[in-house]
């Protein structure tokens, strides 16, 4: 036991205070540890993390705390109505706050902190990605702001999804416009990964930028920032419609907006739910009818999809921390799609595009491509192509 508040009732007071209240539900079952995805790579007894919770965190040594990737499998099966991420999330607070979180990720929230995103971009380039698209600004007359996500805004690989995201919009003449750049990290892996302060910070500043500004209503590329936006600013004050990508470019298609008429010649495309999108915010039907509106397009299904989906791994801050080749849910599910014949993997958030992208390095697939739905949708575009 390090250096931890005490006693007992103190520790659970700071549980229940910081969100994870239902924790004195739990009857320890063990359904959460027979859930977790990690246990088709590893031994991970989340169960164990929940009473110790239960034990003012007495004997707490660290190791398997910051393994938990928030997916919310185990929340969707525990019978007790056990807020298990929120218990995680609490007690992962606590444990910064004692100065005693992994070094990895003490450094992305100093980047956070220090240029409000994780990546180290420079604070005046974030909008540097979107400079040659000439997209407007955002003002009174927009309906819409773009709230580019960090990652989409300074990771090379992801700008390009966030690139193709703008001229669909353009292309389907959605009136929208661009934040000045002063937009920071919605905060959402900040506070799973046990930086409440700084999301407390970050999702602050964000609510008088977009307040000020008069938004009412956010475009994300992002189930990450859909979520947060959505579900944890309100508590802040920030109250803002916000519409994931996918969900919109499905509007767009409905409403003949937008016509994908290009034959598409990546083969077979299998579709991986992102955690946040899917199980976090029931968004399983628009992603699949993006694919399935491509003329020519094979779509094909996980053993394991929808609620039942396996996270790639990169939730809860673990985008950023170390995991081995043979532990990498990524891998594991990449396997899996090119075991099933497929030549594509399509999802629709820029975490799991970095892992399976990450993945398909370490697998050396070099011909198998990993694609954002958007990036399919502007593909098939005639008016948007080439990208
Ligand atoms: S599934 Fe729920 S009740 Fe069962 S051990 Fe896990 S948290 Fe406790
Ligand atoms: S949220 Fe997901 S990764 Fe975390 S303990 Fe539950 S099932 Fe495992």
């Amino acid at each position: 036991m390090r250096d931890f508040p005490s006693p007992l009732i103190e520790v659970s007071e700071m549980i229940a205070d910081s969100g994870g209240s239902s924790l004195d539900l739990c009857y320890q079952c063990g359904t959460c540890s027979g859930t977790c995805p990690w246990n088709l790579v590893r031994d991970f007894r989340v169960r164990n993390i929940i009473s110790l919770a239960q034990l003012g965190l007495e004997g707490y040594e660290g190791e398997d705390l910051w393994l938990c990737a928030t997916c919310n499998a185990c929340v969707d099966r525990c019978p007790r109505g056990v807020e298990i991420v929120d218990v995680i999330r609490s007690v992962r607070t606590i444990i910064t706050q004692a100065g005693t979180s992994p070094k990895t990720l003490g450094a992305v929230l100093g980047s956070v902190k220090a240029n409000g995103n994780p990546w180290s971009g420079d604070s005046n380039a974030r909008l540097a990605w979107a400079e040659a698209l000439q997209a407007r600004p955002f003002t009174e007359r927009s309906e819409y702001a773009f709230f580019a996500c960090c990652t989409q805004a300074y990771d090379a690989r992801n700008v390009k999804v966030g690139r193709a995201a703008l001229k669909l919009l353009k292309a389907a003449g959605v009136n929208f416009g661009m934040l000045d750049g002063a937009e920071k990290c919605c905060g959402d892996a900040v506070r799973k990964a046990g930086g409440q302060e700084l999301f407390d910070e970050l999702s602050d500043s964000n609510i008088e930028m977009l307040d000020a500004k008069g938004v009412k209503k956010m475009i994300v590329g992002s189930p990450h920032c859909l979520n947060t936006f959505a579900k944890e600013y309100p508590d802040k004050g920030g109250r803002y419609e916000v519409v994931h990508m996918a969900s919109l470019l499905a509007e767009l298609i409905k409403s003949r907006k937008l016509r994908p008429t290009r034959t598409f010649d990546g083969g077979k495309v299998v579709y991986h739910d992102p955690c946040y999108l899917g199980r976090q915010n029931q968004v399983y039907d628009a992603p699949r009818e993006l694919l399935k509106a491509v003329p020519g397009l094979e779509l094909l299904e996980f053993a394991r999809n929808r609620q039942d989906s396996v996270c790639c791994g990169g939730g809860g801050g673990r985008l950023w921390m170390e995991t081995p080749i043979e532990e990498r849910l990524a891998v594991l599910k990449l396997k899996e799609a090119v075991k099933m014949g497929a030549t594509t993997l399509a999802t629709a958030c820029p975490y799991c595009v970095s892992m399976f992208e990450d993945a398909k390095t370490a697998l050396d697939l070099d011909s198998f491509r990993v694609a954002d739905v958007t990036e399919i949708i502007a593909d098939a575009v005639e008016e948007v192509r080439p990208s």
